[in-house]
């Protein structure tokens, strides 16, 4: 039976997440120097189990080293299993961060703290489960070459601003494309589409290499590539993936409507029996909770 009050881990305990409260002058909160992740686990027929953990915490520690931070692997592995055992959750959405703590308002993160949560929550699902409507982004995706695309804090003022103006036009998500037309990706998920029963991942240097898109690419045998927002629109299908997302057929890019998409409703229902260990293929990427 859950407990009636969240917990979370911080900084190596298991403590109630309303006990904790960060210093206003907390780097992170003034200058986004943070880096996070978004994993699932599942309810297995062998107990809750964790997607590809491995993979999401090599990606956050990239992102810790790239601003000079100390990151242990095998401490957040050992913090997300404990942290889902306290809240006794088996289907969730699990979420650390790694953040530069108080001290002098400089730039520089040397001689601040820093410190690691885990937090866990029931599943949520991020596009709301229904065809996904999709507005073009007048905003570009952040630059590779300026903010390397790793789930740094800072980053997701971009997908916020996206987000945000999406919203205003009455789509749910928004697509960054990029001045020569290439579709980048949407505020938080990776795009694929469907041509001639043929499945593409599309591929753009400022985009973050999901980890839900590898999976699919593996599962589908999709082949990686660049593609023009002109060929998405001409596509038979669109879909959208992240661990939140999972897999979302798309119902609209900017005024194209697309079919049924029966090919993303029967990869997307392939996703969901992989990440509960229905499959031959689940039990390399499931981490027993
Ligand atoms: N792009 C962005 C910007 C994201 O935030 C996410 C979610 N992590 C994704 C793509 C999908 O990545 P993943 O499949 O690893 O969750």
């Amino acid at each position: 039976t859950p407990h009636d009050k969240p917990r979370l881990w911080f900084d190596g305990d298991i403590v109630d997440a309303d006990a904790l409260h960060a210093d206003l002058s907390t780097h992170a909160l003034h200058y986004g120097s943070g880096v996070f992740e978004g994993i699932r686990s599942y309810a297995t027929a062998h107990g809750a189990a964790i997607f590809r953990l491995p993979e999401h915490l090599e990606r956050m520690r990239q992102g810790a080293e790239l601003l000079g931070m100390d990151f242990d692997v095998a401490q957040a592995t050992e913090a997300t299993v404990q942290t889902l055992r306290a809240n006794c959750h088996r289907d969730a959405y699990i979420r650390p961060l790694t953040w530069v703590g108080a001290g002098s308002f400089g730039l520089d993160v040397s001689g601040h703290p820093q410190h690691m949560m885990v937090a866990t929550t029931q599943s949520l699902v991020h596009l709301n489960g229904a065809r996904a409507r999709i507005g073009v982004s007048s905003w570009r995706r952040n630059p590779a070459d300026s903010l390397p695309p790793l789930k740094l804090c800072g980053g997701y003022v971009n997908s916020i601003l996206a987000k945000r103006e999406a919203r205003s036009r009455g789509y749910g998500e928004a697509l960054f494309v990029d001045h020569d037309g290439y579709v980048v990706e949407c505020t938080g998920a990776n795009v694929f589409m469907v041509k001639d029963g043929r499945v593409t991942a599309v591929e753009h240097r400022d985009a973050l290499p999901g980890i839900t898109r590898d999976t699919l690419i593996t599962l589908s045998g999709a082949t990686s590539r660049a593609v023009t927002l002109a060929e998405l629109q001409d596509a038979d299908e669109v879909f959208a993936c992240g661990t939140a997302a999972e897999v979302a057929p798309v119902a609209e890019v900017e005024g194209r409507n697309y079919g049924d998409n029966p090919v993303s409703r029967e990869l997307a229902a392939l996703y969901a029996r992989v990440v509960r260990g229905e499959e031959s293929t689940s039990h390399a990427w499931l981490t027993p909770v």
